[in-house]
């Protein structure tokens, strides 16, 4: 499909949580931009400039700013940065979680302690509202927040306290939803089946995940193809469900609605 007739033409997007080209935001920013969106990426931190040389890797290289959504400053001056680029935004993509996988994750869930469960849910959860705040000058006339979790209605092998951040973020986009509605702005997730990206990588324990999901999700799963989760993004980011919002769009194969 050429750029003229993608389904986010003339679209200003801002993509928070590009590490690699495995990075689900990635994914999203690269289907973005072939869509027909003007995007811009951020990270954080010493990553920041593995985030430059991998931007180079999309069809067309976006702008990188610097945002780390737990520093105030940082948020303070999101604006302005994408101000410098784009004379506002129609979408966010929040695709940022954190959770120390020393202490909270891989069989740690009794044992977590409470300043990591705190961090985890600051940078995964919280930062959905931080973000969207720090965003909302820039939407004067709506738009469309799309974050990104993997179902916390149920406890899983390995995943303990991001579970439980997950939940909260579940939490955090339909009260946003809520109060932001009235403004035209949407908030809406997808919930994604295990894929092999950094995150993922560094929870012990998470293999076994990916290797039961392939073999129960009714459409199969390919745990390397983060297309299908960054076209269910972009989808939510376009004009095609001006009436949805609050919701949890899954794209994980099917598995979610089985019950053995
Ligand atoms: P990823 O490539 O590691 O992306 C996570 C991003 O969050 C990284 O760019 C990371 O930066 C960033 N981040 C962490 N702390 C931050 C902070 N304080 N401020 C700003 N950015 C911060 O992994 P991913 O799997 O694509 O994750 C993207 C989202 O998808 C996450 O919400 C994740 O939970 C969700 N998800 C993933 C899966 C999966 O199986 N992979 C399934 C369902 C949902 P650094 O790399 O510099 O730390």
């Amino acid at each position: 499909m050429t750029s003229s007739t993608g389904i986010l033409e003339g679209k200003r997007i801002l993509v928070a949580g590009v590490t690699m080209d495995s990075s689900i935001g990635f994914a999203a920013a690269k289907y973005a931009q072939e869509q027909g969106a003007t995007v811009l990426i951020s990270n954080f931190g010493r990553a920041l400039g593995i985030t430059r040389r991998i931007a180079k890797r999309l069809p067309t290289e976006p702008p990188v700013l610097e945002l780390d959504v737990t520093d105030d400053d940082h948020l303070a001056g999101l604006a302005d940065q994408v101000r410098e680029h784009v004379d506002g935004l129609d979408g966010v993509v929040h695709s940022i979680a954190f959770g120390n996988p020393e202490t909270l994750l891989g069989g740690k869930f009794l044992t977590g302690p409470w300043p990591d469960v705190a961090q985890a849910v600051q940078v995964s959860a919280y930062s959905l509202k931080s973000l969207t705040e720090a965003c909302r000058p820039l939407m004067s006339s709506g738009g469309s927040v799309v974050g990104l979790t993997f179902d916390a209605t149920v406890a899983w092998p390995a995943y303990d306290w991001m579970g439980v951040a997950k939940a909260a973020l579940e939490s955090t986009s339909r009260y946003l939803a809520r109060d932001l509605g009235p403004e035209g702005i949407r908030v809406n997730l997808v919930s994604a089946g295990p894929l092999k990206t950094l995150a993922a990588k560094a929870i012990p324990g998470f293999e076994d995940l990916e290797t039961m999901w392939s073999g129960r999700a009714p459409l199969g799963w390919d745990n390397t193809d983060q297309e299908p989760t960054a076209k269910a993004v972009c989808a939510l980011l376009s004009d095609l469900f001006p009436a949805t919002t609050g919701e949890i769009v899954h794209v994980d194969g099917g598995l979610h609605a089985m019950g053995a």
